[in-house]
């Protein structure tokens, strides 16, 4: 498969940034990269960057509630997504999983509603900086994967961020060496739980900048990435998606 480049927008994002999808997606369809481009912009935009990106790269949404609908008042489902045009949905960022409460299980049940409406689900997970000194992240990592992921996946419908919870929008990234040693570790965890979670693409995500984007993408078993802060700008993603090609 072709490794998956895709941009969470996270809270940021009004009208005059769909000129940034429009460029993105105008390199993207003149490069024609090796890669899956994916853009998360916030709920509000998503319907007009999928106008915007005209079946150029994909657009996703940052999360979704399990229901399909019903009474819960703020809360988007993942057909609500879908309805807008969305392929792909983030579900278990560390950011909904520390601001929100979000539990494993609740996690593993928006990734089967992404499966529900037809969506990508692309599911994050691990440690943060107190496990990684404690020597736990692999622990962590697992339990992580065995209580989100649930029955079901496999390469077409879902994805795994890895994103150390210590590297997302500090600057700090693991060696080389820890990156490839986590992701081996992770696709080991993946291959026992079920032969068809085996190819699964395994993003990293954590920091991931234009000047090392070439050296983490070239990781072995890293099969993309989910880039933050430097999605927002079709400058600093351009030449991270140019780095995917080259892998
Ligand atoms: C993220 O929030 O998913 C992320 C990886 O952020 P950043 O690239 O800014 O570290």
């Amino acid at each position: 498969m072709k490794p998956l480049i895709a941009g969470n927008w996270k809270m940021n994002g009004l009208t005059p940034a769909l000129a940034d999808v429009e460029t993105v997606a105008e390199i993207v369809s003149t490069s024609l990269p090796n890669a899956d481009v994916l853009i998360c912009p916030p709920a509000t935009l998503v319907h007009r960057a999928v106008q915007t990106a005209a079946g150029r790269i994909a657009i996703g949404g940052q999360d979704c509630r399990p229901e399909p609908s019903g009474a819960f008042t703020g809360d988007i489902s993942a057909e609500m997504l879908r309805d807008a045009g969305a392929t792909a949905v983030i579900v278990g960022h560390s950011e909904r999983r520390q601001y929100h409460g979000e539990t494993n299980a609740l996690v593993a049940a928006k990734a089967r509603a992404a499966w529900r409406a037809g969506l990508l689900s692309i599911i994050c997970i691990g440690e943060t900086g107190d496990e990684r000194t404690r020597g736990q992240h692999l622990e962590v990592c697992k339990d992580q994967l065995a209580g989100s992921v649930p029955e079901g996946a496999n390469a077409d419908n879902t994805a795994i961020a890895y994103e150390p919870v210590w590297a997302i929008g500090t600057g700090k990234t693991p060696t080389i060496a820890e990156i490839g040693a986590i992701h081996a570790h992770i696709r080991q965890c993946l291959t026992r739980l079920g032969t068809a979670r085996t190819a699964i693409r395994i993003l990293y995500g954590g920091s991931v900048k234009p000047s090392n984007a070439r050296e983490i993408l070239a990781t072995p078993e890293v099969g993309g990435a989910l880039v933050g802060g430097a999605s927002l700008t079709a400058a600093d993603f351009h030449p991270i998606i140019a780095a995917a090609s080259a892998k």
